[in-house]
């Protein structure tokens, strides 16, 4: 095999390409610029051979691309042996232009060679619509082939001579032949929606990619063996499937077609086609297959229901605006908004529009739809929030007396949730992070312990549900598939519900995405089909015996398999699309994959009755669907896009001597204890931190940390978080919500680019630097000042009370060793306000009940923001640990308490009382 010796060394280094590409184009544009000034001005200059070698370093990557493609490279090349200074300056101007702004992508003339006229143009638009016509939606699509390179300009040509007027959208080929490039141009080229495979294509890039080939032979057990071409089409299929599942795939063959289609294997695929079939066919396959995904049937309709002349009758006075745009005084709102808000505002449900309660139409679409881009069986659109989606799951899915496994620091709806369902806590513990004031994550220990624990007692049967957070607020990602599989060997018909509020855009990151909980069901239902599984259990059962003994330590040391014929997937997930995706505040989802849902289908339904408004907002609904759709057509790209900022925050921030100085960003070696990062990953920015180290703690780790949650220490500055939050929102408008004692979190999203990251550098340099001239003026004893400000940030912290217990009196079993209770009950209880009590924290009265009894128990739920989580909840005997915690918070939003008149306890003499106000 040769080897491109001229190959960028990077080039499969896939956390950082796209910036990587845009940042050489902008290196040799520069140096092109340089050697046509030198040009010029007459000085003799060496700009020629910069600007090959800039060149050379772009190549390999840009044969992933469409543009500038090769008929303009090959310009440049020639430009450049003719020694063209300025010629070459401005071409590449233009192409680095182009692509920095997109503007290939609709425009016509960024593809022609300015003062020739070729006929070798691409034909991008039909005749007929010029420059300025229409600009329609533009993709990419791969064709994989084992052709000579001399016929590659040819077949392009062949492909766009397919073009027609009512296409509606425009593709433009990249040409590759090998598997190992296929897949390379998948993993970096984020405008490819779909890809054509020609059956028979060999393995080895003639690139060099050492880590993409260990990658692929280690971890993928893909062997570049010869003999294998005929296969390769559908491997690569499913390959391509596993990076962007959203991908329509396409294998041409001159296998028997039918046999081929019928292969279990060919699900990756959207269509099989004999080799000699009409090339149009594939045109208009590839059109059809990229428009089912941009189409949004609930949106596309409300356009269509606000273009139509209707007269409104029912009660929403703002629908078609008329009270608003011909109002004296409340004009300006439809001018801020514009009309389109009010013609689409609606309360009918027929008429070509849907229910949201019941729908049937195109709502029923938009869910549908939904459902296949998050990989679940059935999704439900939430207009309330993942507050509401939350509470949706508990009340379909727990009764009174059930029991659930759950993180006490969970968002408020999952213990609201319970008290609405009347399923007791079992609270467990993540592991803390005391000096940063904050949690981590669950150890999957701390719940096999607690489900084994129940065993023993022999209740395990109580257990309905786990509930976890995935990620969590600071971005502890958990291992989705492990827990479940553990979980699922020692009680087969677990429910979990993952709490992905801020984790939806995982979906579309092939690293992330095994850890959701929808990547992660797949993979368990993969497993399970795979009769290796049998093997693996039958191992265990020879080890541990069929049923597990909970007093056994092996069984806590070892790695649990579930028995792959009784366990069931029932896995629910929920996601604020609004936190992750482009869509409008109070949109989520649930995402069901349940095998066992029929068991819930009319509580679900119930569930929705009783939580959804009867008003759902038709907008809301809307951008639910528009959210879906940009995902599922380029949610990749930008997801990469949001990794990569992330880390050149991370990286400017490490590497700034100023503000390296005050300012830090936690990597996962200071988020995650070491035990529970088994690859040996310490950090992204670990000097020798490779690609596949990354990769496989992704795989593997029980944690690992979601690059786009970034915690900056800002206590080593001297701030509290709080402070410094509002010094970023007051001063630099800069925005953040969470914050802990002594740091505050920034995260990057689909909406950031990487000039933001140069503006927040700016930022903390600045702080930096005010930080450095205040010391100087302060002298010493301001030093000293400093100094002790950030030790008591840092040093001084309290630390969090762990969860203490349930009285007794709202304990089904007071004498079991395991920690659930009655909150329902108590919460109810504390509706009598004549059997409650209140003390101020203040009071010697509250040592002295600490002390001697009678035990405090809490009427309410008291939730700190920060860290925004229930320190006490109703029925919870109060502890010292809690005591101390509340005098020491330094925080001014306290939910739940009134500083005025103290802690709601519900007094001794009420306690355990079964009723109060019902
Ligand atoms: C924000 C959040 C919720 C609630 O979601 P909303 O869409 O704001 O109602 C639930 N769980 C977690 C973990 C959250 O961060």
């Amino acid at each position: 095999m040769t080897r491109d010796t001229n190959t960028p060394q990077h080039l499969d280094h896939l956390f950082s390409n796209s910036a990587a590409r845009a940042d050489r184009w902008r290196d040799m544009n520069a140096k092109a610029q340089a050697w046509a000034a030198a040009e010029r001005s007459g000085k003799r200059h060496s700009g020629g051979e910069a600007v090959q070698q800039a060149l050379a370093e772009l190549r390999a990557l840009e044969s992933y691309f469409a543009y500038p493609g090769a008929h303009l490279l090959h310009a440049l090349d020639d430009r450049l042996a003719e020694g063209d200074a300025i010629g070459v300056a401005r071409l590449v101007l233009r192409m680095s232009g182009a692509l920095l702004s997109g503007s290939y992508r609709y425009d016509n003339s960024e593809w022609e060679v300015a003062d020739e006229t070729s006929t070798d143009v691409p034909d991008r638009l039909p005749p007929g619509l010029g420059a300025g016509a229409q600009r329609r939606p533009y993709f990419e699509t791969l064709f994989v082939n084992a052709m000579s390179p001399a016929r590659s300009a040819a077949i392009c040509q062949e492909i766009r001579q397919l073009r027609r007027a009512e296409d509606g959208l425009v593709y433009e080929p990249v040409l590759v032949g090998t598997f190992e490039d296929a897949v390379l141009a998948t993993i970096l080229n984020g405008k490819i929606e779909a890809v054509v495979i020609y059956d028979g294509v060999p393995f080895g890039s003639k690139h060099d990619t050492p880590v993409l080939r260990d990658f692929l032979t280690v971890y993928q057990h893909m062997e570049p063996s010869a003999g294998e071409t005929q296969e390769a089409g559908l491997k690569l299929a499913r390959f391509i499937a596993n990076i962007r599942p959203e991908l329509d795939v396409y294998l041409l063959t001159d296998r028997n077609v039918e046999q081929l289609a019928g292969d279990p294997a060919a699900s990756a695929i959207r269509r099989v086609f004999y080799e000699a079939e009409e090339p149009m066919e594939v045109h208009l396959n590839i059109l059809e297959g990229v428009r089912d995904r941009q189409s949004t049937p609930h949106f596309d309709n409300l356009k269509l229901y606000a273009s139509r002349p209707i007269s409104t009758f029912h009660a929403l006075p703002i629908a078609r605006g008329k009270s608003i745009i011909k109002s004296n005084w409340i004009r300006d709102f439809g001018e801020f908004y514009g009309l389109n808000l009010f013609l689409a505002e609606t309360s009918a449900t027929t008429g070509g529009l849907d229910s949201m309660l019941e729908p049937t139409g195109n709502i029923k679409l938009a869910q549908e739809k939904f459902a296949r881009a998050v990989g679940a069986d059935h999704v439900f659109f939430v207009t309330n929030g993942t507050s509401t989606s939350n509470k949706m799951v508990y009340q379909a899915v727990t009764k009174p007396g059930d029991i659930v496994i759950v993180d006490r620091n969970c968002h408020k709806s999952h213990h609201y949730g319970m008290v609405l369902s009347g399923a007791q806590p079992l609270y467990v513990e993540a592991f803390p992070m005391t000096e940063y004031s904050m949690y981590g994550a669950v150890p999957l220990a701390t719940i096999k312990r607690a489900l084994l624990d129940l065993k023993a007692e022999g209740r395990l049967d109580k257990v309905s549900m786990i509930t976890l957070t995935n990620c969590t607020f600071d971005g502890h990602i958990y291992n989705t598939r492990r827990v479940m599989a553990e979980c699922l060997a020692i009680k087969p018909d677990l429910i979990f519900l993952w709490d992905e509020a801020w984790f939806g855009f995982a979906r579309w990151s092939p690293f992330l995405r095994p850890r959701t909980a929808m990547g992660a069901a797949a993979a368990l239902e993969q497993w399970r089909d795979d009769p290796a599984a049998m093997e693996e259990w039958n191992a265990q059962v020879k080890e541990l015996g069929e049923d597990l003994d909970p007093k056994d330590p092996r069984v806590m040391e070892r790695q649990l398999v579930p028995n792959p014929q009784t366990m069931r997937i029932r896995v629910y997930e929920t996601d604020s699309v609004h936190k992750s995706m482009s869509s409008l505040r109070q949109g989520s989802i649930v995402a069901v994959r349940d095998e066992d849902y029929d068991h819930h289908i009319s509580a679900f339904h119930e569930a929705v009755f009783i939580h959804a408004s009867t008003s759902p907002n038709a907008q809301i609904i809307a951008s639910l669907d528009v959210a879906r759709r940009q995902m599922e057509l380029e949610g990749y790209e930008l997801v990469m896009r949001a990794i990569e900022v992330a880390l050149a925050i991370r990286r400017e921030v490490a590497k700034h001597p100023l503000i390296s100085k005050y300012f830090s960003v936690l990597g996962a070696d200071k988020m995650i204890p070491e035990a529970y990062r088994g690859s040996g990953f310490s950090d992204y920015m670990q000097p020798g931190m490779t690609w596949l180290t990354a990769v496989k703690a992704l795989k593997d780790d029980e944690f690992c940390l979601d690059p786009t949650r970034l915690t900056l220490v800002c206590g080593t500055a001297g701030f509290d978080g709080t402070t410094f939050k509002n010094l970023l929102a007051s001063k630099y408008n800069i925005q953040l919500n969470k914050t802990s004692r002594n740091s505050a979190l920034l995260q990057s999203n689909i909406n950031n680019t990487r000039s933001d990251v140069a503006a927040l550098i700016k930022v903390l340099l600045e702080i930096s630097q005010d930080i450095e001239a205040r010391l100087k003026s302060e002298g010493e004893e301001g030093r000293m000042a400093f100094a002790a400000k950030v030790k008591s940030l840092m040093e001084d912290v309290p630390s969090l009370p762990n969860f203490s217990s349930f009285h007794d009196g709202y304990r089904d079993n007071p004498a079991s060793t395991t920690s659930e209770g009655n909150m329902r009950t108590a919460f109810f209880a504390a509706y009598n306000e004549d059997e409650c009590e209140y003390l101020p924290l203040t009071s010697p009265k509250l040592d002295e009940r600490l002390a001697n009894g009678p035990e405090l128990v809490s009427a309410n739920f008291v939730i700190p923001y920060p860290p925004g989580f229930p320190i006490m909840v109703p029925g919870q005997i109060i502890d010292a640990g809690t005591i101390e915690f509340m005098r020491k918070l330094d925080v001014k939003e306290i939910h739940g308490y009134q500083a005025a008149r103290g802690i709601k306890l519900i007094q001794p003499s009420a306690i355990g009382k079964k009723g109060g106000t019902k």
